[in-house]
């Protein structure tokens, strides 16, 4: 059902960053909130999962146990939920309140199914997936970030394989981003499920072609 908490917010539409993890998603997600303070806000999601070496609490995550958040879910905090590898993962009504209050951009990272989920709110966001060029590429990166078990790696990669599927670049979308299909590695997706898909096989690229998507929001917070 509707939120309607939310749908009574006005401000900028708030933008999904989606894709495998280990796609490189992140450290876009960090240029933007980095490079413009102010506009961007980063919707803090629950996790159950252990906090990776250097993240902090309340910042990059909420860390909770499983009662915890469990008991939260249950009392109707969550817009979604979704278990991820073995963990928990959720975007609470609070998480997005916070952001849209101050008038900023808010950016929520969730999987594919957080998507679908997303899509079932009145959020109206900007969809965006960053897809890595392969599997194999990203299955360099997962291991190149040495945080995770040889388990963990592979259901990953599962996950993974599953999301590269659903954003298959066979389709080509025709919308208001498809001038970007003119210069580019950014390719089309399954219609209807991402706005943009955004293969990051350079960093730099990548990013130029986020901040192209999401300008004309972008200057709508400049501009106040
Ligand atoms: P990681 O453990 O690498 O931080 O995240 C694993 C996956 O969970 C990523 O695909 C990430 O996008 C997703 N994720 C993070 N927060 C949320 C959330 O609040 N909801 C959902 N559905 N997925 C999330």
């Amino acid at each position: 059902p509707p939120l309607p908490l939310l749908s009574v917010m006005e401000g900028p539409r708030p933008v999904v960053l989606s894709g495998p993890s280990g796609t490189g998603k992140s450290t876009l997600l960090k240029k933007l909130l980095k490079d413009y303070k102010g506009v961007f806000g980063f919707s803090v999601s629950h996790t159950t999962r252990d906090p990776r070496p250097g993240e902090v609490d309340g910042k990059d995550y909420h860390f909770r146990n499983r009662e915890a958040m469990q008991e939260d879910i249950d009392t109707g905090e969550f817009i979604e939920t979704d278990e991820f590898s073995g963990n928990l993962y959720g975007t609470s009504k609070c998480a997005v309140q916070d952001v849209r209050a101050k008038g900023l951009i808010c950016i929520l990272d969730v999987d594919i199914a957080g998507v679908r989920h997303i899509k079932e709110s009145d959020l109206d966001p900007i969809y965006v997936s960053i897809q890595p060029p392969s599997i194999e590429v990203l299955e360099e990166r997962l291991r190149g970030r040495a945080t995770e078990t040889e388990e963990k790696i592979q259901s990953r990669l599962e996950a993974a394989r599953i999301d590269m599927e659903e954003c298959s670049p066979l389709h080509a979308v025709d919308n208001e981003f498809s001038f970007l299909f003119l210069h580019s590695s950014v390719i089309g997706n399954e219609p209807g499920l991402f706005d943009i898909v955004i293969v990051n096989d350079d960093l730099d690229e990548s990013y130029e072609k986020l901040q192209s998507v999401l300008k004309e929001e972008i200057m709508k917070v400049q501009q106040g």
